[in-house]
């Protein structure tokens, strides 16, 4: 097959934590002549430092308006509903840094209360969060819908609640359903390709999570290529609920070998 254009997920697909995958390192030296943007669910680091962290591996380093991130991609979103919006943010880092360049932090008259991963979650934040939604109507949005995440601590694999487990004493507490905008949903895959200047049948999708990553893609009629490296390991077989892919290989090695190369 020959793509004009591909988007990636990260984690899973070109590292594991801090490890990148050789497959990945391979994969991405060829990929260099061919326009490719990132995108990731996880909202913590900000593009540049998404950067960093694919150069630290080995990797060339992307331009940082090619790394789409959840927490981007919110600030996006609140944008649009509501120019010059207040939110109140419970999450890390990258989360209030992408809302500073759009809005403005607001605890007392927030317009969103806006969920994403990390540290943040406390009694005192969950009670400012659900006093803003049932007193003054703020809006809960959450970065990203993924209930457990895998990350890298201190050496070891550990699995993080993700945006859709952190999001749950929101909506429990006041009964909103909240509003997600990281993959499945549009938005990512929209703004990638914005940047890029494809149309969704141009490109190549490729992940690691059937339910997030190829689900979203095959919404928007995007061909997908599933690799194994990540939550799915080779041979499981695919949930009969989801869009199956249009490529199922267990690396990126394997992937290579199916693209006409430019
Ligand atoms: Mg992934």
């Amino acid at each position: 097959m020959h793509p004009k254009a591909f988007l990636l997920d990260m984690d899973g697909v070109l590292y594991h934590g801090d490890r990148p995958l050789a497959a990945a390192l391979r994969f991405m030296e060829k990929l260099v002549a061919v326009p490719h943007a990132f995108l990731t669910n996880n909202p913590i680091l900000p593009p540049e430092q998404v950067a960093d962290k694919l150069e630290r591996m080995g990797f060339r380093r992307p331009e940082s308006h090619l790394i789409v991130t959840s927490a981007e991609a919110t600030a996006d979103w609140l944008a649009a509903e509501k120019p010059d919006f207040r939110y109140f943010a419970v999450g890390a880092e990258g989360l209030p840094i992408a809302l500073r360049k759009k809005g403005r932090e607001d605890a007392e008259k927030a317009d969103f209360v806006v969920v994403g991963e990390g540290a943040g979650l406390e009694y005192a934040s969950l009670t400012t969060g659900i006093n803003l939604i049932l007193k003054r109507g703020a809006r809960l949005v959450v970065t990203n819908p993924d209930a457990n995440v895998d990350a890298t601590v201190d050496g070891e694999h550990r699995i993080l609640p993700g945006g859709g487990a952190l999001v749950a004493p929101f909506a429990a507490a006041t009964g909103q359903e909240p509003v997600i905008i990281g993959k499945p949903e549009p938005l990512l895959y929209r703004m990638a390709l914005a940047r890029l200047g494809f149309e969704p049948g141009d490109c190549l999708m490729i992940g690691d999570r059937p339910d997030t990553d190829i689900a979203g893609a095959a919404r928007l009629g995007m061909p997908t290529a599933m690799v194994r490296t990540g939550r799915f390991a080779p041979g499981e077989p695919w949930p009969s609920a989801l869009p199956a892919p249009d490529i199922d290989v267990d690396d990126l090695d394997a992937l290579a070998g199916l693209i006409d190369w430019p």
